[in-house]
């Protein structure tokens, strides 16, 4: 501190300074007071799951840590506008639609008189949302995170400063930053979002009533999930694609397919190798305009009364100061980062959905946990073969790893080991028994190189396929573990049978 203050004072204290030394020198020393409570060895820009984990894990690593949001709470788009609220819809929706559909009546529960209250459904979700986001609160107060709420932009190599949002901005030093300013709805060019009747997911998440008829624009996970709420909770919804299968990246041709057969089931309709052209609202009703991407002669206007455009996200980095610090963004918005997740500037790292690699909340908290680890010596290392996805659709669909498609394309030889939960006594027993367990491992060495999971609690069972494929593990290896009777899991275990041995036994 002396050495610093006799060089602050020799340089600002020079005669010649004199003009302009006293505000400079309180400017300068409030900086310098400031820091002395203030000073980080991290500052975390952005608190969704990528930011609050890195900044809980630094600070359990005894690093002095500030985490910086410019939105009123905390959590990010997983927890506010997300993950979270589009899991309590989902399972609400889903509970409805058992209620009121036959499923019930099936299983001799009869209820009467079931109705939908928008409001409570959407209060329930608001309180799980509300829950969450206060206890990142709570863990930056145990884990002594110090949280500054303002836009944070890099202002130096080792200095972010917040803006706050009354006025007025706050300077923290540090030694290391770590970006995690996620993602953003990717806009449909010409189409005006009011998130009221033309609505992005985030719209999606809060409609006050029900619509009649609901186009989406967008197969993919988020499209499918939030169409499936609206349906289930009587809206006719209809999904535009621009591709000829749903589901998005990395899913599985054949279970895409089922996918799809049992979504329609359900009521959905599908417009797949379809390009939306343009939309307008006319009265309460608004026209889409729709044609065949192969044939584009082949024109359509479909009617809806809410709109669902759902195409995408990409990464936020507005007013961040990356072009003053030099840091330059690829073709598609995302931070270059190395296999430390550190940009180009030595000191000033970046993770999660504003780099590359799957938009994924489990993604962003790995990558957030190992950047800190790394930055205290540790390895770093994340396999992006083994990050799994999930589809929290009824049925559910989970996967990781290879595609058959990928695997054709490789030119890898492969083995596939499927089994139905129409055969898995647990599934059969729930009388939820639609979809399969399908296995892909090497045809040499047996070794699992991926497993797709449509079919009850997908998402849950996925995981045991995430820790079989990191570990190394051969089908046999996963066959000949214990599994517990009845549970779906089974399923797994027998397609892993099956793809090692060509044999099941329940089927
Ligand atoms: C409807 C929907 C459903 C989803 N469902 C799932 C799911 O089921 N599972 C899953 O894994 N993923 C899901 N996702 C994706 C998931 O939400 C993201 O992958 C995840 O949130 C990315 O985390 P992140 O920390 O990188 O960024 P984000 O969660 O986007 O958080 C970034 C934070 O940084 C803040 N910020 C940005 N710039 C600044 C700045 N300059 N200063 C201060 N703060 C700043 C933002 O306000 C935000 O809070 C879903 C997304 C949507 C939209």
């Amino acid at each position: 501190m002396q050495h610093t203050l006799s060089k602050f004072f020799a340089t600002n204290l020079r005669p010649s300074n004199v003009n302009g030394c006293r505000t400079r020198i309180f400017d300068v020393l409030q900086q310098r007071c400031y820091s002395a409570t203030q000073d980080a060895d991290i500052v975390v820009i952005g608190s969704g799951p990528g930011g609050y984990v890195a900044a809980i894990k630094a600070a359990q690593m005894g690093m002095k840590t500030v985490c910086v949001e410019k939105d009123p709470t905390f959590g990010g788009t997983c927890l506010n506008v997300g993950c979270i609220p589009s899991k309590a819809l989902l399972n609400n929706s889903h509970y409805y639609h058992m209620a009121h559909s036959d499923d019930f009546k099936s299983r001799g529960i009869i209820v009467s008189d079931v109705k939908m209250d928008v409001g409570k459904f959407m209060e329930a979700k608001a309180n799980a949302v509300k829950a969450l986001t206060g206890g990142i609160a709570m863990l930056f107060t145990k884990n002594k995170v110090k949280p500054i709420k303002g836009h944070g932009k890099i202002t130096g190599k080792n200095q972010v400063t917040v803006l706050k949002e009354g006025g007025g901005q706050e300077v923290v030093n540090t030694k290391n930053i770590l970006i995690a300013t996620g993602s953003e709805v990717t806009p449909f060019p010409g189409i005006q979002i009011d998130e009221e009747t033309i609505v992005s997911s985030t719209g999606a998440l809060s409609l006050k009533q029900v619509p009649k008829r609901m186009v989406v624009i967008g197969a993919g996970v988020i499209g499918l999930e939030l169409g499936s709420v609206w349906s289930r909770l009587g809206s006719q919804v209809t999904a535009v694609e621009f591709i000829g299968s749903i589901g998005g990246v990395g899913i599985d041709g054949e279970v895409s397919k089922t996918f799809q057969k049992v979504l329609a089931k359900q009521g959905l309709q599908f417009k797949l190798n379809t390009k939306v052209t343009g939309a307008e609202k006319s009265g309460g009703v608004i026209k889409v305009n729709v044609e065949d991407a192969k044939s584009p002669d082949k024109k359509e206007v479909l009617e809806c009364e809410v709109l669902l455009v759902s195409i995408g996200r990409r990464p936020y980095t507005q007013n961040l100061g990356l072009e003053e610090m030099g840091i330059e963004r690829d073709n598609r918005g995302r931070i270059p980062v190395n296999s430390h997740f550190q940009t180009v500037v030595p000191g000033i790292y970046a993770i999660g959905d504003c780099i590359h690699g799957p938009m994924l909340a489990h993604k962003a908290e790995d990558e957030g946990i190992i950047c800190v680890e790394g930055i205290n010596g540790g390895h770093v290392h994340i396999d992006y073969n083994c990050v799994p996805s999930v589809i929290y659709t009824h049925p559910e669909v989970g996967w990781v790893g290879k595609s058959e498609e990928d695997l054709k394309k490789e030119g890898v030889a492969y083995k596939v080991g499927k089994f139905p939960f129409l055969a898995n006594s647990r599934a059969k027993t729930n009388n939820d028994s639609e979809g399969f367990c399908k296995v892909l491992s090497d045809k040499t060495t047996d070794r699992i190189l991926g497993t797709h999971i449509i079919g009850p609690s997908a998402g849950e069972l996925i995981n045991e396929a995430v820790l079989a494929q990191e570990y190394g593990a051969s089908a046999e290896d996963v066959a000949r573990v214990c599994h517990a009777h009845p549970t779906c899991a089974e399923a797994l275990r027998e397609a892993n049978m099956m793809a090692y041995l060509g044999k099941t036994i329940n089927f």
